[in-house]
């Protein structure tokens, strides 16, 4: 049997088993996803533990993503992100990637949302942003990071290519914009009166990305439908991270459409 996991503190709540354990069932494989909760000081000792015990693939989260870079050979995307969120352990020493990085990516192509030559202004300059202006940026478009602590944005803005930065008054170049994301915790309590960006930015020329998936639909999604926008909800970015991490671990096409619907009835 095969055993893959996830690294993090806390756990409990992890997506991550329901979803990859549908795609060991869609695809008949002998394997188990279970979470381990290490001390938080503790992710170089986990990681090699978790090798020495043979386990094939860690996804890893909050708040091991940077600690476990320099626990592993992390491919580019990861060193230049700075931040981990899959090992591999097929090789001596194992490598690390950033599949939260392919999950933007895919979650838009799924969506037949281009982002070659696309003006985009990513709201958020935390984990998530950091991977969504990667992603963006690696992928041809011109990004603008919007953050609320101005210095963070500009901070994140000095390693992603070509992007600029401003604090949440820049938000109004949504209205110029082709491409949204909201990659800050606004939204997820469905009770609060913020919302990422105001409604009167958004318009039927943009595509909008909400990183936050739960809720699925946050108010922001249903302003922007409103507004005539494409949507895609942060189910698609957290699916398609899982995807590409699965894809890595086993060489194997992902059971998309399995692990979607593992994924959603899993939020709901
Ligand atoms: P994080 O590192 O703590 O960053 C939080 C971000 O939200 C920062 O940019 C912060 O701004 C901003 N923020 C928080 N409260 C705000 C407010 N009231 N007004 C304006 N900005 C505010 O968190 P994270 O890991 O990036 O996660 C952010 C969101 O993305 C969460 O909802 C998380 O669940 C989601 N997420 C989704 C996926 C996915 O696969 N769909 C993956 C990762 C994360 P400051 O810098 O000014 O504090």
């Amino acid at each position: 049997m095969q055993v893959f996991g996830l690294l993090g503190n806390p756990v409990e709540h992890s997506l991550s088993p329901p979803m990859h354990e549908a795609a060991y069932d869609a695809l008949g494989m002998d394997a188990r996803y279970v979470t381990f909760e290490p001390a938080r000081d503790a992710a170089g000792a986990a990681v090699a533990a978790a090798d020495t015990l043979g386990i094939a693939g860690l996804n890893v989260t909050i708040p091991f993503k940077r600690d476990v870079l320099d626990a592993v050979e992390p491919d580019d995307v990861a060193r230049r992100v700075g931040a981990v969120n899959t090992v591999d352990f097929s090789t001596s020493p194992p490598r690390g990637y950033n599949t939260d990085v392919a999950g933007v990516e895919r979650a838009l192509a799924h969506h037949d949302v281009g982002i070659d030559g696309r003006d985009a202004v990513v709201v958020g300059a935390g984990g998530a942003g950091r991977a969504v202006a990667f992603a963006l940026a690696d992928a041809g478009a011109r990004v603008h990071i919007a953050n609320r602590t101005v210095d963070r944005a500009e901070s994140l803005a000095a390693d992603v290519p070509g992007a600029t930065a401003g604090g949440l008054d820049t938000r109004d170049r949504v209205a110029d914009a082709d491409l949204l994301v909201n990659a800050t915790s606004v939204g997820m309590d469905p009770d609060a009166e913020e919302t990422p960006v105001p409604a009167a930015h958004l318009h039927e020329d943009l595509a909008v990305l909400d990183a936050v998936y739960a809720p699925i639909e946050t108010r922001l999604l249903r302003e922007a439908a409103a507004a005539g926008a494409t949507t895609v909800d942060g189910a698609w970015m957290l699916l398609f991270q899982g995807v590409a991490a699965f894809e890595r671990w086993t060489g194997r096409d992902a059971p998309v459409d399995a692990m979607n619907q593992a994924l959603r009835a899993a939020l709901e």
